[in-house]
Parts: C-alpha cells; structure tokens; sequence
C-alpha cells in the first residue's frame, strides 16, 4: 500500500535500537528511505543492517550513541547523522522512558529523570531538527507521544506531564514553524507491546484490549505506519495534530 514512498528521503530516529522507534527504521528503510537512529546503547545492529542492505540494496543506515537527555549527545548525533546521510527530511522524536509513580510517591528524582529524558529531549532533538529542517525549506518533523498525557490511575504523574508538555511543544513548533515549511505533528498510543509494557501485568494489556473498540493492540508495525504518514508528502496539509493510535481509546484505564 504504502510503496516506496520514502525513496530517497532522509529520517533521523532517536530511540531507534528497539521498539517502535525499531520498527519505524525498518519499515522507512523498506520504503526506500536513508535512516540514522540513536540510542543509549549505540550498539550497531548486524542483523538490522543486513536486514536492510538485502531489502533496500543501496539505502544508507548509520547507528550512533546518544543520550537525547545530553545537549551535547543530541548535537553529535545530528552532525554525525548529516554526514552519513548528506541530509534529513524527516525527524521522529521517539526516545522515552517510563516510570510508573502516583503523585505523593514520586520522587524527585524520578521525576528529573522523566522529565529530562521524554520533555528536555524531545526539546533538544526538535530545536536541531527545526534548525536543519528550516535551512532545507522544509521537512517533518514527529513526536512519540501518549495517551497518558491526560493521567492514568495506575500513576503516571511525571510521564503524563513530560508527554503533556510534549503536546505543548509540539503545537508551539507548529506555529512558529509551518510557514517554514516543517509540519510538526505527534503519534500519541496507548498500549503497545515493547520492553517498555513488558513488566506490566496482563490484567493490565487485558484491560486495555476490552476497553478498545477494536478488541486487540496496535502493533509496533502499525505505530511504525501513521508515524512514517506523517512523515511523507501524503500527510502535506497536517500539522499541530496529535494522532490517536489506540484502536479508538482516547483515555487510559491502566
Ligand atoms: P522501548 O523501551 O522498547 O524503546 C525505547 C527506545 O528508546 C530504545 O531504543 C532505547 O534505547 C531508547 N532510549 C531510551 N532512553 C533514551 C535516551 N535517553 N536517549 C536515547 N535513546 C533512549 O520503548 P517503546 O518502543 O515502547 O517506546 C518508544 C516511545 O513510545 C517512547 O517515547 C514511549 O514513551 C512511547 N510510547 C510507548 C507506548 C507503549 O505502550 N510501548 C505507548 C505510548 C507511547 P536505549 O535504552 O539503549 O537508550
């Protein structure tokens, strides 16, 4: 369906070593896209790597180390990226943590930590993804957001606040740069099924599958679709919009 619509296209993933951020390299690299991610761990993937040289002989993938929390992590990132690819056209802000905490438990560390990993991040990877995107004319730019952004009553108090203040920002850059030429927009899930969800209990990924309409949970491959839609030119006319990718749920039960 979606072709290779990327071809020839450059995206920069953060988080990209697993996940959704995983899937989304696989699946921009299927449709002709060059693709350089960052992660903690840094580590290269051979098997990603050999995976997309057989699939997109030709395409271009480029793993670095980088901590989205560190300004000077986020820059090096960019340079190296830009090197490798020679540009970028579409950058998806997808690292995050999470840490399930009710308000009055919450320590003040986790909250920094939260905090500065899914908001600080996502601040500094957009700042240099504006800047790049602005001196090519143009270019998309997409946040890894999250229903949790309006509370769950399991705790999420500092993620739904770093992933509200995700929303914030998203909108922000939205006005003060579509008549750039860069549309800013966000995928916000519910429950997938990554590292992140793993420890949860299944009454809780139960939970979730009655309360959706369609009875079951996005997979990462899908996540992976609406974000590389906002991506291409078949998104043109989107931008300060949250997409919800929760099967219909538009609220947490967790
Ligand atoms: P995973 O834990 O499976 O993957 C997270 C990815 O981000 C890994 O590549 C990880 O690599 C990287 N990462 C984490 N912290 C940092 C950091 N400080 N700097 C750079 N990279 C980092 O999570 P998911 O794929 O489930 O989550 C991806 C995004 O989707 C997150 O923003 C999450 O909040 C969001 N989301 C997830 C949902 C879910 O149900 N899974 C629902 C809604 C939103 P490494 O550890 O090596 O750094």
């Amino acid at each position: 369906m979606s072709g290779r619509d990327l071809e020839g296209r450059a995206l920069l993933v953060t988080g990209g070593s697993r996940g959704i951020g995983r899937a989304v390299v696989e699946a921009a690299l299927a449709r002709g896209a060059d693709v350089a991610y960052c992660s903690r761990d840094g580590a290269h993937d051979p098997a990603l790597a050999a995976e997309a040289s057989r699939r997109s002989p030709g395409r271009r993938l480029a793993a670095f180390r980088a901590d989205v929390a560190r300004e000077a992590d986020v820059e090096a990132f960019f340079d190296g990226a830009l090197a490798a690819l020679g540009r970028v056209d579409a950058v998806v802000s997808n690292a995050g943590i999470s840490r399930e905490d009710l308000l009055v438990s919450c320590l003040a560390e986790t909250w920094d930590e939260l905090l500065a990993t899914n908001l600080t991040g996502a601040f500094l990877v957009s700042r240099r993804a504006v800047r790049e995107l602005v001196a090519r004319g143009g270019g998309s730019l997409v946040f890894m957001g999250s229903l949790q952004q309006y509370g769950a009553p399991r705790g999420a108090s500092a993620y739904a606040a770093a992933k509200g203040g995700m929303t914030g920002l998203m909108q922000a850059i939205a006005w003060e740069h579509g008549a750039d030429g860069v549309r800013t927009n966000q995928v916000a899930a519910g429950y997938v099924e990554t590292e992140m969800t793993r420890h949860l209990p299944e009454f809780a990924r139960q939970r979730f599958v009655e309360s959706s309409p369609m009875k079951r949970l996005p997979t990462t491959e899908e996540i992976a679709s609406m974000i590389l839609f906002l991506c291409s030119a078949r998104s043109a006319g989107i931008n300060g919009q949250t997409l919800h990718a929760a099967g219909g749920i538009r609220e947490m039960f967790l």
